[in-house]
């Protein structure tokens, strides 16, 4: 029988006890059953919970984490550090891409994320061709979640321009050009890859680099209900820029030009005026916040508070991946709001008073429809995706249910992620992953044949 018994076990309700969790061999929870009885030859284990969705990820940038952390003039900026960006991305292979994918996805999974939305945005070979089979490189990042285990909804980005108004790619943009023709080639090349595991949605990159013509050409030959991720607003200059062009702020520009909804996902969407964040709110469309690259690029600060008291909803993103803890994203998501605010436990609703669930809880809920597979709870037709928290650690010794996620999100650096398993496998045992000394051994003679390409 395909099951496991959990001590205590988070539910979209809250914490129950004793809970029998059963999955087929497809991997998806047939039932979700609470005071049940421990039954001879099934495991049993203490602390349950839904793994995470990773919400936003460009994997190759993995290998960059930590190189740019040196000062250049005193107007470094993130438009700085995309230059750097950008010549990482000039000479990278499809098969290093792949190597550095799944160390990265190995990472989040020892993590807690099961699932990650990859906005794949480097498609062209390097002299600016595209690949004979034109879904070249996203099909080695899927290839790189199905080595490691990890549930991934591929968004190929479209990326034509290299400003609002159409203006024209930079010759170091040469590899992420798209137009809404290779874009859907593309998507129709990974339809067949579609299963239990993999979804495929788009993402127009920004209203900087695609057009509001192109993103409706390619949502009219999209299935319904595919996820559609967009950055936005991440970038007080961005914002002015859409300003110049259009006389609207891009989070304005873009719902008064096309029909969001839930299955969409506004990226960052750092600066929102008052009316902006009533039009997400409305949408139902999802915030992907990145709260550790947001800190590290000096983007800003997400409006949190008036967002949640619209009903606003959330997930977060790993994003450039100086950081793979899904527990460090939460954490600093409420930290930047008590720093900027100068009060406490902000992250709350009327419903739930306690900050770790409600940002575990609305992270879970923001980041399954992000995604668009069903994943984010354990409930029967979910994904048996899930993780086992170390019971013997001291920080979780004694606690009454309310106060785990508590301690898991505010105290302390020991990752307290035991095993994970994702559609009913076990992909993470006593915090390694079950492929680690191969996936880290390709990853770092990968960092060694990139660094020689950069001296
Ligand atoms: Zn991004």
């Amino acid at each position: 029988m395909k099951a496991l018994f959990a001590r205590h076990a988070l539910l979209p309700e809250g914490w129950r006890r004793d809970v029998l969790l059963q999955w087929d061999d497809r991997g998806n929870l047939t039932a979700v059953q609470p005071n049940a009885v421990a039954a001879s030859g099934i495991s049993s284990v203490q602390y349950v919970m839904p793994g995470m969705i990773n919400l936003h990820s460009h994997s190759f940038q993995r290998a960059l984490g930590g190189l740019t952390e040196v000062a250049g003039d005193s107007k470094d900026s993130f438009w700085t550090w995309r230059d750097l960006m950008y010549r990482f991305a000039r000479n990278i292979t499809p098969e290093q891409m792949e190597a550095i994918a799944a160390q990265l996805f190995s990472e989040c999974l020892r993590h807690g994320y099961t699932s990650v939305c990859e906005f794949h945005y480097v498609q062209r070979a390097p002299d600016g061709s595209m690949y004979p089979q034109a879904s070249e490189t996203a099909q080695k990042v899927i290839a790189a979640a199905r080595h490691t285990g990890i549930g991934i909804t591929m968004l190929p980005v479209l990326y034509s321009y290299s400003g609002f108004g159409e203006q024209p790619l930079k010759p170091e943009q040469a590899r992420f050009r798209t137009d809404a023709r290779d874009i859907l080639k593309i998507i129709g090349e990974l339809e067949p890859l579609r299963d239990a595991q993999i979804e495929v949605g788009v993402a127009p990159h920004s209203l900087r680099a695609a057009s509001v013509a192109q993103i409706r050409e390619v949502l009219d030959h999209l299935p319904k209900a595919r996820p559609v991720h967009v950055h936005i607003a991440e970038q007080q200059g961005e914002v002015q820029q859409s300003l110049d062009f259009s006389g609207r702020r891009p989070v304005q520009y873009l719902y008064d030009q096309l029909p969001v909804d839930q299955r969409w996902c506004l990226v960052h969407a750092t600066h929102l005026t008052g009316d902006e964040i009533t039009s997400i709110a409305r949408s139902c469309a999802v915030a992907g916040l990145c709260p550790t690259t947001e800190a590290n690029l000096g983007d800003g600060i997400f409006p949190l508070e008036p967002f949640l008291a619209q009903g606003g909803r959330f997930g977060i993103g790993s994003d450039s991946h100086i950081s793979q803890s899904a527990i460090e994203e939460l954490r600093w998501l409420e930290y930047g709001q008590r720093l900027a605010q100068q009060r406490r436990n902000i992250a709350v609703s009327e419903q739930q008073r306690h900050v770790g669930d409600f940002l575990w809880q609305s992270a879970l809920q923001g980041g399954a429809q992000a995604c668009g597979r069903p994943v984010g709870a354990l409930a029967p037709g979910k994904r048996a995706d899930l993780i086992v928290l170390d019971d013997d650690h001291p920080n979780l010794d004694g606690l009454h249910d309310s106060e785990l996620l508590g301690s898991l999100v505010f105290c302390g650096n020991d990752n307290l992620v035991r095993d994970v398993m994702v559609g009913g496998q076990w992909v993470v045992r006593g915090q390694k992953h079950v492929a680690q000394p191969a996936i880290t051994a390709r990853f770092k003679k990968t960092l060694a044949e990139l660094r020689e390409l950069r001296s």
